[in-house]
């Protein structure tokens, strides 16, 4: 699965578990829909419709339409695997029309303000409107959101909303319509947050984490040592397994011994076993400290499920 349809499922996740528990407020749902139908391929009297490759997408735009209309949206796959999600009748598109404000004939397309209660709506309505038109990278490769408007005063409209939540994105052309786009991963990690998926944002930052650390790593270590990307990868799992024992019990939890192991490996990143024993206050072998963080290792696993017994 791609990037992009990973962090949509989270969204949508986020939408219908919100709805579901009860956490998502009835006026951030209905920005949440305004945002989904608004940006979607076609919302006036004769069409409105959704062009997307994500089934959930298409079947959470038909619920929506349901709960607006009491009737499901036509959804129908093409050969090329997309879906496309439309509503029949005509009663049906004014009444969805009509609830957001709408006529439906507007010489423009704008964004109907009255649709925002409050600002915690602006979140729900970013997600719709990135459900149904943004797309980003595999944060692998680049970190690039963004969101694709066909009409020139409704990304105008879309750009204010998001300098308001203090993001300043770029926007630029692009065969017949508007771009609106990030391109640092500390703005596409923002947006992500705001929209409710946490866990793609996290993931970004792990990843980010990792460039950096294996970039630091490699300038330092001797590229002809076969052992160092070995030596890399132990040293990131021992630090993430330090940084998981400090988030869940503190460093604390460790007996002194271990913990002084601890915050040097997680401190000094580009540490080789050696470094350590030399740094500690009591220097000890190599071996003395390898044996050291596989406990830590162990302690941290021993954690685990007790967390998740916890989140529960
Ligand atoms: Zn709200």
């Amino acid at each position: 699965m791609s990037f992009a349809s990973e962090v949509k499922n989270e969204l949508i996740k986020v939408s219908r578990e919100g709805y579901k528990t009860g956490h998502m407020r009835e006026c951030c749902l209905h920005a949440e829909m305004y945002g989904l139908f608004l940006f979607c391929r076609s919302f006036n009297q004769s069409e409105i419709s959704i062009k997307t490759e994500n089934e959930n997408i298409a079947k959470l735009f038909s619920d929506f339409v349901k709960s607006i209309t009491g009737t499901p949206a036509n959804i129908e796959k093409s050969s090329a695997g997309k879906y496309k999600a439309s509503v029949k009748s005509l009663q049906d598109r004014k009444k969805i029309l009509s609830k957001f404000g709408h006529t439906g004939n507007e010489i423009t397309k704008r964004l109907n303000r009255a649709n925002l209660d409050d600002d915690c709506c602006m979140s729900a309505l970013l997600r719709g409107a990135f459900m149904s038109c943004g797309t980003l990278t595999d944060p692998n490769k680049d970190y690039h959101l963004e969101f694709v408007i066909s009409h020139k005063v409704l990304s105008d409209d879309l750009m204010k909303l998001i300098s308001e939540v203090e993001l300043s994105p770029k926007v630029v052309p692009r065969k017949g319509s508007y771009v609106i786009y990030f391109k640092d991963s500390e703005s596409v990690e923002d947006i992500l947050t705001l929209m409710g998926a946490t866990e793609s944002s996290l993931e970004i930052m792990g990843m980010k984490m990792y460039k950096d650390m294996r970039n630091r790593v490699n300038r330092r270590m001797n590229f002809e040592n076969a052992n160092s990307g070995r030596a890399f990868d132990a040293a990131y799992k021992q630090i993430e397994a330090i940084r998981f024992i400090e988030s869940v019990r503190g460093l604390g939890y460790l007996p002194e011994e271990l913990r002084e192991v601890a915050k040097l490996r997680m401190e000094n990143e580009d540490y080789t076993l050696k470094d350590i024993a030399d740094n500690l206050r009591d220097p000890i072998s190599k071996s003395g400290v390898n044996h050291r963080l596989q406990k830590i290792l162990s302690i941290a696993e021993s954690l685990q499920p007790l967390e998740k017994e916890e989140e529960e």
